[in-house]
């Protein structure tokens, strides 16, 4: 990469619901990280059932508020589906469709182990079944999965890493085959009736987007070696992650979009300013 490169971050919340105190540190962080560069928006919105046009407005009008400018256009996943077939099907050779529901998947995982099932950022760790389908018997309800060791061995590595500024600056964090094998399997990138899957559509649009570091929570840390890898296979550059701590409830849980009550809104209507969401989140 140049090195006279800007810094280019983006905050990309999927508009399922009202912002709250969480994204509101995860998007200033975002946007402070970039300063001088460029903050940009993306709006997550492949899962169209979850997904609501009143929700990406009250985004957009809270982030204002916040005082934070964003580049224009927004980018909206909805409006990039070409882009996600396109690498799909640069992929194709190492991927295959798979029928399994999540129950014979469970059943497959069970009937040799005892005790908890291996399971990974995605769920339960996937055993392999339909390994070796051909793309061509694809079923409309089939999920598309890649051959994660046929992978490694198509790019003739047996680890990948990234940097991240916030967990180990200045070190590379390492994940093996064997380590992603076991603790992530086959991701899936392209879910039922989706026609692609978060890892692949965040991998294809950073890359096109430019985005030079990623900034988001720890939550998201075990899925990165899944974008390292993509941005592999598909030949995109690799930026530097800053995986940021979550804002946690007074019981110590994680916030999430249901929760009213942390919404960014509630605090405004009760007359809280941006000046006072920086100093809740500690920044
Ligand atoms: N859309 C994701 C979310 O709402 C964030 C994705 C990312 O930052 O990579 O949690």
């Amino acid at each position: 990469m140049a090195g006279c490169a800007i810094t280019r971050t983006r905050f990309a919340p999927s508009p399922t619901g009202l912002l709250h105190l969480g994204h509101a540190y995860s998007a200033i962080l975002a946007h402070d990280l970039a300063s001088p560069g460029q903050f940009l928006l993306r709006i997550e919105d492949i899962d169209r059932d979850r997904c609501r046009t009143e929700y990406e407005e009250a985004i957009q009008e809270d982030l204002a508020w916040l005082g934070l400018d964003w580049q224009r256009p927004i980018l909206r996943q909805s409006g990039r589906m070409a882009a996600y077939r396109a690498a799909l099907a640069r992929l194709a050779p190492l991927t295959y469709p798979c029928r399994c529901r999540r129950g014979d998947i469970r059943a497959a995982l069970s009937a040799p182990q005892e005790g908890a099932l291996p399971a990974g950022p995605d769920g339960l760790i996937y055993p392999g079944t339909c390994r070796g389908r051909p793309l061509s018997d694809a079923g409309a309800d089939d999920v598309i999965r890649l051959d994660v060791a046929g992978a490694f061995d198509a790019l003739g590595i047996d680890q990948v890493a990234f940097r991240d500024a916030a967990i180990l600056p200045g070190h590379d964090h390492v994940l093996t085959r064997d380590q992603f094998l076991a603790g992530i399997g086959d991701v899936i990138l392209s879910r039922r009736g989706m026609g692609t899957s978060y890892h692949l559509a965040v991998v294809v649009d950073d890359a096109a987007q430019g985005v030079t570091l990623v900034s988001r929570g720890k939550d998201l840390f075990d899925s990165t070696p899944i974008h390292v890898l993509l941005q592999k296979l598909l030949n995109l550059p690799t930026p530097l992650y800053h995986h940021h701590r979550l804002i946690r409830d007074t019981a110590g849980m994680r916030l999430a979009k249901r929760d009213n009550a942390r919404a960014l809104r509630h605090y405004r209507e009760t007359g809280a300013g941006p000046q006072d969401i920086r100093a809740m989140v500690g920044l």
